[in-house]
């Protein structure tokens, strides 16, 4: 079967020289949950803006990303930005728009539906992230976990095949990590996610990548890598409390 993420020999460096990945690869398979973990700084945004084709002509000599499929060139992002939803870790970078209904239906819009088309996306995006009632507030006066649950109502009204988040509980409080993750664990779709939040790894991503200065390192079962306190130090993390009596080398 095509793998939904396909990412070879991938390095990248910023126009200031800084190099945020070097020589990266690994795959995922269609419906898979994968956490993205390390410590700051790792590469984490920068890869996951490279799956969805945000920085596609910069990448090093020999890089490859593939989505389900289609490799991500500048000719080929329209159609990958319609089938991955991007979450951004700052709600700011995503919310532009007067009202938070103009914001959910950007997406949509932009592919097509029609105005009766778009009412119902939106109210069905916004009771997902448990927004109902909110489509005539003004994004910047909402609290940060509001607007972060915004930016994921945009992106799951666009019906995507796969969500890539970074940080997407940053924002957020007990209860509103509590739904995002009954809500995640409820779509079928194929998940990347980053996050800080090694609970959050645990519970939804059975597999889990460790990036480190760029590099891949590790690339396995989640429990056994999180589990493993030695190497969680060495990366700059800890072990989660959810695994605290887990053998280093169990799985
Ligand atoms: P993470 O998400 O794991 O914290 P990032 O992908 O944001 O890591 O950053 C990887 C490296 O690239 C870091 O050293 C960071 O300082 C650098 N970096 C990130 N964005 C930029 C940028 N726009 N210009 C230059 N360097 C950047």
């Amino acid at each position: 079967m095509t793998p939904a993420i396909e990412v070879r020999g991938l390095s990248f460096r910023y126009h200031d020289g800084k190099e945020a990945l070097r020589d990266v690869s690994f795959s995922v398979q269609e419906g898979e949950c994968v956490g993205l973990i390390g410590p700051n700084g790792a590469g984490k945004s920068t890869l996951l803006r490279h799956l969805n084709g945000l920085l596609p002509e910069q990448a090093g000599p020999g890089s490859a990303v593939s989505v389900f499929g289609r490799l991500v060139t500048r000719e080929n992002l329209d159609e990958v930005h319609r089938r991955v939803g991007f979450l951004f870790q700052d709600p700011d970078d995503q919310l532009f728009c007067p009202t938070v209904f103009e914001d959910v239906a950007f997406g949509p819009r932009q592919f097509g539906l029609d105005a009766a088309g778009l009412d119902a996306v939106v109210a069905e995006a916004l009771g997902l992230v448990g927004l109902e009632g909110f489509a005539d507030r003004a994004p910047h006066h909402l609290s940060d976990g509001e607007k972060q649950r915004v930016c994921l109502a945009g992106v799951l009204a666009c019906k995507p095949d796969m969500l890539v988040l970074d940080e997407p509980t940053s924002d957020l409080d007990p209860r509103g990590r509590r739904a995002l993750v009954v809500l995640l664990e409820s779509l079928p779709v194929t998940k990347v996610i980053a996050s800080h939040d090694l609970e959050l790894i645990l519970r939804l991503a059975p597999r889990a990548l460790l990036l480190d200065g760029g590099r891949l390192v590790a690339d396995g079962h989640t429990r056994t890598l999180l589990g493993n306190e030695e190497l969680m130090l060495a990366r700059g993390l800890e072990k989660p409390h959810g695994l605290l009596h887990v053998h280093p080398h169990g799985g």
